[in-house]
């Protein structure tokens, strides 16, 4: 590893860092859905991206967890569509109902005391788990209800917890208390009105123990690197792998350092060839505004590449990421200062990590975890791999698959263990 280049956003210079080993810490890709519960700008899939324009491999880019519970933004205002409420409300007892206003319902009797009408549609879903199952299957009975015609008019259905008390409510989820009242919803009176919100990228950049990608020196931790939280990551195991996998990648970074010197020469060589990419890329004087062909990225995976996905879909997806690719070659960029650089510079992160999720999508014909295939709805034992997405010798994507490995002992026996969940730190 020779270092990296960046541009000072504050500035608009460019930085070369000369460094023998670069770490990759830029989030993952959820933010490239047309709902999503990360800040906004965030989680454009950077990482994924930077690691395989240097020659990584991205594995499990398929694998996106859709949180059960996002606001609905034509509800509660733009700003907030799609972000998260709490899975502690569900936690504490809080129930989901859809907006199908049936004849017991119009007559006050909904069978369940302090309901908001509607029917609870989990029991046809998950009878025993009801509204705690995994969060794919929540997820996906909302979707499935919303699609159906059985959503609120603003295309959401209904979390109730009005049953509890108001001193309960207040103590046990106040900031979901306080945020909603300052919305005009009083949660102990009424329900509010959510869908599904993209949250959690499972996929991202294939590293060994050490954290080290397959280039030598460049590792990635965190949620651009994958491969700690199988198909489908357990609400509380990010911090918590953040910090682990850290500390391991650290660890080993600091035993091989001081790294024999890179060559300074050869890092400026290369440089140039970026530098001189970003200086065309600002100031460009095309047509398309990047802000605007991010957006249409956002729902085209929010359609395509959502919580249901089917090959045709998958393949509609592609051809229309590939007239996006077309138009972004002829962007209208400000100054490496201006938000259009950083939207571009987003939208060219965004386009890559978007081709990986559509094209392993379509590659995975089964079922499994947070990946639904309407037109593959099982799981098949053939299918324990991963699906790889990596640069070629020509510099287009390749495909490849591996086999599963059979956990450590530790790990099953921890997976055999009677856990139990504790919503409060669940997210
Ligand atoms: C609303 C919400 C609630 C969550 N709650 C929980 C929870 O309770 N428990 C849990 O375990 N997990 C939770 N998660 C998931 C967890 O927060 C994330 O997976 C975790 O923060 C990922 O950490 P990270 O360091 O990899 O990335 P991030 O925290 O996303 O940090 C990446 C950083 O890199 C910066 N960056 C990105 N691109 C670039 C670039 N090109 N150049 C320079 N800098 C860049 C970003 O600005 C950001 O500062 C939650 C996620 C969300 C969205």
């Amino acid at each position: 590893m020779l270092g990296a280049v960046g541009t000072d956003l504050d500035t608009g210079e460019f930085v070369v860092f000369d460094a023998d080993v670069v770490v990759l810490a830029a989030g993952g890709y959820t933010g490239l859905y047309g709902r999503h519960s990360s800040r906004d700008d965030e989680n454009t899939a950077d990482g994924p991206a930077l690691a395989y324009q240097a020659g990584a491999a991205l594995t499990d880019m398929e694998f996106v967890q859709f949180h059960p519970t996002g606001m609905v933004g034509d509800r509660y205002g733009d700003d907030w569509d799609g972000r998260l409420v709490t899975e502690a409300v569900r936690g504490e007892g809080g129930r989901l109902f859809n907006a199908e206003v049936s004849a017991s319902d119009a007559s006050g009797d909904s069978g369940e005391p302090g309901a908001p009408g509607g029917e609870r549609f989990m029991e046809r879903y998950s009878p025993d788990q009801m509204e705690l199952d995994a969060r794919d299957i929540v997820a996906r009975a909302i979707a499935g209800e919303i699609d159906e015609g059985r959503g609120t008019e603003h295309g959401g259905v209904l979390l109730d917890i009005s049953h509890r008390d108001r001193d309960f409510i207040e103590e046990r989820l106040p900031r979901m208390y306080e945020r909603f009242a300052e919305l005009g919803v009083d949660m102990a009176e009424a329900p509010v009105e959510v869908s599904p919100t993209a949250h959690y990228g499972m996929g991202g950049v294939v590293v060994d123990d050490d954290g080290e990608t397959d280039v030598d020196g460049l590792y990635a931790i965190g949620e651009t690197m994958a491969g700690v939280h199988g198909a489908n990551r357990l609400g509380g195991n990010s911090l918590a792998e953040t910090i682990a996998y850290g500390a391991v990648a650290g660890e080993a970074i600091a035993e091989r350092l001081p790294a024999p010197g890179g060559d300074s020469d050869v890092l400026h060589d290369r440089a140039r060839v970026h530098l001189r990419d970003l200086r065309a890329l600002s100031n460009a004087d095309g047509d398309e505004e990047p802000e605007a062909l991010l957006d249409e990225l956002r729902e085209l995976l929010w359609e395509r590449a959502g919580i249901l996905r089917d090959d045709d879909g998958l393949a509609a997806g592609l051809d229309r990421l590939e007239r996006l690719r077309s138009r972004a070659a002829d962007l209208a960029v400000g100054d490496r200062t201006s938000r259009s650089y950083e939207f571009a510079l987003n939208l060219g992160f965004g386009l890559l990590g978007a081709d990986a999720v559509l094209r392993s999508a379509r590659e995975r014909t089964e079922s499994r975890g947070a990946h639904y295939r309407t037109d593959h709805p099982d799981r098949d034992p053939g299918w324990r791999r991963n699906v790889h997405y990596r640069r070629d010798s020509v510099g287009s994507p390749r495909l490849t698959t591996t086999p599963v490995e059979d956990p450590s002992e530790p790990v099953q026996a921890a997976l055999d263990a009677d856990h139990e969940l504790d919503y409060h730190q669940l997210e």
